[in-house]
């Protein structure tokens, strides 16, 4: 699909669901693209992208950058503290906040660089044991402990599990997010971004569905 039937769909999803038309925000998932297929999207004005790993986005970003000048960099996957500060330096937003420990580091780097990018707090909405993600019944003492901490939380991010209704996820997202005054939610990906715009999705995360599937070497 090319950039501009996913963002047709995403306007079609807003007006059905009454929302303003270009209120959400489309996060074009390059991880492991290969680097022509993101030029591609690049020269066709897009400028916010999404990325899973430190060093993969290290390797790319500053020569796209100094080519086509500022382009917003997400770090949508799992974040190492030895890595917050490159982190940091690099990403406009950082989606996947989780534990205190890794919350602090964000914190001192902040101060040490003055920069600050958007903090996502991912929620494990599934209760996986192999994702991510603070659970829902720890989200609101979590987000208390990183407010005390004097980070902003720009909004909740969720990967919902593979086999379930993702809108029951949303939905839920929604909720903690909304009893928190928490405005941002980064949810849906290129199978349920309809759904996501549908429950007031503010970011979604679309990676194949524009470039193509991804091969793994
Ligand atoms: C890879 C990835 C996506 C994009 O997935 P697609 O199915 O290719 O759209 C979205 N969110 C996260 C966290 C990812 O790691």
């Amino acid at each position: 699909m090319s950039l501009s039937d996913i963002k047709s769909r995403i306007e079609k999803a807003e007006a059905a669901a009454g929302r303003d038309i270009g209120s959400t925000k489309l996060i074009a998932v390059s991880k492991v693209q290969p680097n022509e297929r993101v030029h591609g999207v690049l020269e066709q004005g897009h400028r916010l992208f999404g990325e899973n790993k430190v060093q993969e986005a290290q390797g790319k970003w500053p020569d796209f950058r100094a080519e086509f000048g500022p382009v917003d960099v997400h770090l949508i996957g799992p974040l190492q503290t030895n890595k917050v500060k490159a982190a940091v330096e690099l990403f406009d937003a950082i989606h996947a906040v989780d534990r205190p420990k890794l919350a602090r580091k964000i914190a001192s780097e902040i101060q040490a660089q003055g920069k600050s990018p958007d903090l996502f707090i991912q929620v494990n909405t599934g209760e996986e044991d192999q994702k991510a993600g603070v659970l829902p019944a720890e989200a609101d003492a979590f987000i208390k402990e990183c407010r005390d901490m004097d980070l902003t939380i720009a909004g909740l991010m969720v990967i919902p599990p593979v086999d379930e209704e993702p809108s029951l996820h949303f939905a839920l997202l929604r909720k903690i997010a909304e009893r928190n005054g928490i405005d941002g939610l980064s949810m849906g990906m290129s199978s349920d971004f309809e759904r996501a715009v549908a429950l007031g999705a503010t970011h979604i995360r679309v990676g194949s569905a524009i470039f193509g599937d991804r091969t793994y070497s």
